[in-house]
């Protein structure tokens, strides 16, 4: 509990109240958020959408999301009645400036009824096309125009390329300052991404490790067994490499790689992150082909059902080349990195779901154990592991049991369900708290996100214009296309197999 937040009166308003979004992840959230003492005692949660409800059958519908999907599982009467008058619904259209009006009553009924200011929170939880719409309209009707109290949360994607990330942060500079400005990314929320900067700058035995001298490589997997099933709409215009490398891949990497910041401060974790960005090794388009590789998934089967290719799914073009698969190396031109690679892949209909970063350290200089002694010997490896599993493990050498030296890879294991008996909150949580808090540490700045756009760019560019002739070409329950082999491969590397304990 935060004694200054408990006493600040705050407006959350959802554009995009009744979508899949705050059913899932922002409805939950703010109810856990709820249970555990943490929300204002003055709060409203005003949701908004174009369908016609009344504020108690919004409230029954939030009441069916939570039950459905929370972390803390069925609502008790009891609980549900302590949140439920806080929950409030307007039906409007976010393109109708008479929706804004509305909403400037609402808010000053409720600064009324307080007695108070409030802080106004409002999260764009609806298509990015309308993200413009609505910042404008905000300012049009006098909703922003005190930066102390208004803040705006934009949901993802952030931009399509770097031009329309340019323009849309050119537009919210304009309304909004920086500081006002809450760029969400939820990999950021994770507590095991949280916990790689704790793990990094809290323990004094990392740092001098923590380097090209003795780190090999470093590969990040975001694998997921999903296909894109009902999304290809928004899909077929985006591909693994715009959703998922371009933001929460990449911001992995930059946990990883970053310098110690000087204080564990908004601004200075943010500024030490862009630097990894703005030395990261640019790409040509001569040297794409090299670095990067894309991949599409082809009708197959998959944990004994049969499932569609991506050309197959509802709604997809049948001649689409939109990767549903990438794989990119990465190179950070810096003092720390030189040399290093960076390996990245990301997929859907893959073997199996999971997000793990992999940390390899390089072989001992002198092996003094015979070559049998040799045969089980793996360098040392930190791997991260962030879902399902939550851990980490260094991977180290030890002797084998018995009356001969034979060496063995153990693990050394931090694990949170062996170590915590409280859950972890989900990654919405922490940072709708944090918007109500006024942190920005775990959210993009604007700089970040078109450096990372800048990054990535001559890739999109590149398969844009280079129609590949062979997708799809890997199939469900596989790792993906045989060319991301041979990207690590041919740097003497292999892709690491994922941890296997712990569910798909
Ligand atoms: P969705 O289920 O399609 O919901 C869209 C919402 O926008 C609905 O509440 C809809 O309300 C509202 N809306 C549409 N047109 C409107 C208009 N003219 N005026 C007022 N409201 C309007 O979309 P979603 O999946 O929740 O995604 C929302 C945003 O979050 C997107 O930017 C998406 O990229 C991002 N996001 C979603 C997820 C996820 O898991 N769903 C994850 C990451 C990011 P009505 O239907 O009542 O009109």
């Amino acid at each position: 509990m935060n004694a200054l937040l408990k006493s600040q009166p705050t407006v959350f308003v959802i554009f995009g109240g009744t979508g899949d979004l705050n059913a899932r992840k922002l409805a939950p959230a703010l109810y856990n958020l709820f249970l555990e003492n943490w929300l204002p005692n003055q709060f409203a949660l005003i949701g908004t959408g174009r369908t016609t409800l009344s504020d108690d059958e919004f409230r029954g519908r939030m009441l069916a999301d939570v039950n459905h999907f929370s972390r803390s599982g069925k609502a008790t009467d009891g609980q549900w009645q302590g949140f439920a008058p806080n929950i409030y619904y307007q039906a409007a259209d976010v393109q109708d400036p008479k929706t804004y009006r509305e909403f400037g009553k609402r808010i000053k009924a409720l600064e009324k009824e307080w007695g108070a200011k409030a802080n106004v929170i409002y999260y764009l939880a609806v298509a990015p096309n309308f993200f413009p719409i609505i910042a404008k309209n905000l300012a049009e009707a006098g909703l922003t125009a005190d930066p102390t109290c208004t803040r705006i949360v934009i949901e993802k994607p952030f931009g399509h390329d770097l031009e329309s990330a340019k323009q849309l942060n050119q537009l919210l500079g304009e309304i909004f300052q920086e500081k006002q400005i809450y760029r969400i990314d939820h990999y950021l929320g994770k507590e095991t991404v949280q916990n790689i900067m704790a793990f990094r700058f809290a323990n004094a035995i990392m740092e001098p490790l923590w380097n090209r001298n003795n780190i090999e490589h470093v590969q990040i997997s975001v694998t997921e067994q999903l296909g894109v099933g009902e999304r290809t709409g928004y899909y077929d215009g985006a591909g693994a490499l715009r959703d998922m490398i371009q933001n929460h891949l990449l911001q992995l990497l930059c946990i990883v790689a970053m310098e110690p910041p000087v204080s564990f401060s908004a601004e200075e974790v943010r500024d030490r992150k862009v630097d990894v960005l703005r030395a990261m090794r640019r790409f040509t388009p001569e040297n794409v082909r090299d670095m990067a590789v894309r991949g599409q998934y082809g009708p197959g089967w998959l944990e004994g059902q049969q499932v569609p290719g991506y050309r197959e799914e509802p709604g997809a073009d049948p001649h689409s080349n939109t990767e549903t698969f990438a794989a990119v190396k990465f190179f950070v031109d810096n003092w720390r990195w030189q040399g290093v690679p960076f390996y990245l892949r990301t997929g859907k209909r893959l073997h199996r779901s999971a997000s793990v970063i992999t940390i390899q350290f390089k072989d001992v200089p002198h092996f003094i154990f015979s070559p049998e002694t040799a045969e089980t010997m793996r360098q040392n490896r930190l791997v991260i592991s962030i879902q399902p599993e939550m851990s980490i493990r260094l991977q180290v050498q030890a002797k084998r049991p018995g009356v001969d030296m034979m060496l063995n890879t153990v693990d050394m294991v931090f694990d949170y369900k062996g170590t915590y008996v409280s859950e972890a909150p989900e990654a919405y949580e922490t940072l709708l708290l944090d918007v109500m808090l006024g942190d920005q540490t775990l959210f993009m700045r604007g700089d970040q996100v078109e450096e990372a756009w800048d990054l990535v760019m001559p890739i999109l560019n590149s398969w844009q214009t280079r129609t590949s002739q062979n997708l799809p070409n890997y199939s469900a329950d596989s790792w993906g296309p045989e060319t991301a082999e041979a990207l690590v491969a041919k740097d003497g590397f292999h892709w690491f197999t994922l941890p296997l304990n712990g569910k798909k």
